[in-house]
This record gives structure tokens, sequence and C-alpha cells, in this order.
């Protein structure tokens, strides 16, 4: 394998993603505590590798406020589109990650392989967390300070050696907001992030899937409200 250092590798990564229209590139050092929550499928192969890429995409405003009670179709396109672009700027990246002599694993964006607790290969809300991209707010989903939950983020697995966390976790989290409680329809998010219920946010995912005839499993009620720094400007329509 290749000697490299590891800040210059993501500097590579960033130049070599610059035009595929990322909001956020981040990386993690992975330890067991991560992979053992892994899908099965892919345990075994990522046992060899250690370090995570990161990358979101911002959802956009003006679609996310069509969503007034419910998913918009609307919303399912950009959904569809966003995850779309993920995917590709994964396999884009992973492209590079092998022209530099290492291994990579793109990871889907949105594919459900467990549909109990709706998870896919991996959370990337965790591989976010690790990242230090944001931290896992009350509505279940990564928050960071700019964009709130408002972003859709994929990982890839990789050998190429990339920074790590070092510094302990920043003294984040949701503080006084309250948004996302009151708009929930089914009373899923409560106070404490961990008591976040799961089963009450999936069933009414699959009530909206029917009555809305989508064919996904999609909401968008409390994204639409997490919008990070000055939510109420950006809820203006
Ligand atoms: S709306 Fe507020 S409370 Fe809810 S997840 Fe976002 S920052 Fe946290
Ligand atoms: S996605 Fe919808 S149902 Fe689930 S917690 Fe958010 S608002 Fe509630």
């Amino acid at each position: 394998m290749p000697a490299t250092k590891a800040a210059d590798n993501i500097e590579k990564i960033k130049l070599g993603a610059r035009h595929l229209g990322l909001d956020i590139v981040s990386t993690a050092r992975l330890g067991g505590d991560h992979r053992k929550e892994f899908h099965p499928s892919i345990r075994e192969i990522s046992a060899s590798l250690e370090y995570a890429v990161v990358i979101g995409i911002r959802l956009s405003q003006p679609v996310l406020l069509t969503v007034e009670t419910a998913p918009t179709w609307t919303y399912y396109y950009h959904y569809r589109n966003v995850n779309f672009a993920l995917d590709q700027a994964a396999l884009r990246i992973s492209g590079f990650v092998q022209k530099m002599g290492f291994r990579a694993l793109p990871l889907p964006a949105s594919q459900i392989l467990d549909w109990d607790r709706l998870r896919g290969h991996l959370s990337h809300r965790e591989m976010g967390e690790a990242a230090g991209i944001g931290w896992r707010g009350r509505n279940n989903l990564l928050v960071t300070e700019e964009f709130g939950s408002q972003v859709r983020y994929t990982t890839i697995l990789t050998d190429l050696p990339l920074p790590g966390r070092e510094d302990p976790p920043e003294p984040w989290g949701c503080g006084d907001c309250r948004r996302c409680l009151s708009v929930c329809p089914v009373s899923a998010i409560h106070e404490d992030p961990a008591d976040f219920e799961l089963d009450k946010c999936a069933a009414q995912l699959r009530r909206f899937a029917k009555s809305e005839k989508l064919n996904t499993l999609i909401c968008g009620l409390c994204l639409r409200v997490c919008g990070g720094k000055d939510p109420g400007e950006k809820l203006k329509g």
C-alpha cells in the first residue's frame, strides 16, 4: 500500500470532489463500536476499512416548504434526486481512492436492509457524528449548526488513511430548540434524543406512503422546521 499522509489525502479527495455539488465532506476513523452496528453483509469486508468519508448534500428550502401536513411529490422527487447525486458522488470518490492505490466501499445513500429498525448497511447519522459533522437531534437525525437536519448523507468506507477526530466532541446539542416536537403527527419526538420512538415514526412513514401514494418511506415534517441558523428567516415562504 502506498505511504500517504491523512491530511493530504482528505485534501486530494476534496479537490477531486469539488465539482460534485457536495455541501459537506468529512472523515472519521472507525472503531469496533461503530462496526458492530453495521449490517452483517458488510461486517467482514469493513473490518479492514478503517476510515470513512461522509458526504452530504443540502436539501432545497423551497422544496421543503411544500411539505406542510404530509410529504409531497415535489419532495419525493427531490429526495430521490439528492440520493442519486450522493450515490454518484460516492462512486466518483471511490474511483479517486482506488486510483490512489487503496480500497473503497461506497454505500447507498438510501437503501433499507433492516425493515424493523429502518437501517441500511450502516447509519449515515452515526458516521456523521463520528466525523464531527454534527449531533443526533431530538428528531433522531444528524443536525448541523449551519443546515440543521436539512442535509442528506452517504458514506464511503476505505483503507486510505484519513484524519479522525482527536478532539473531544463539541458541546453540541439542540439546546433550547424544540421546534420539531410539536410538528410530529405521532409525537415520536421527545426532549431526549434517546427517547425517540422509532416505531411510531416508522408506522407514520408507512401511513404516508399509502395515503400520499408514494412508494418510499418519507415524511419531511420534522426536517422542514430544522434548518439550522436563523430557522425563522428560512421558513418564510
Ligand atoms: S428542530 Fe430543534 S430540537 Fe428538533 S432536531 Fe432540530 S435543532 Fe433539535
Ligand atoms: S419523520 Fe415525521 S413521523 Fe417521523 S419523527 Fe419526523 S415528523 Fe415524526
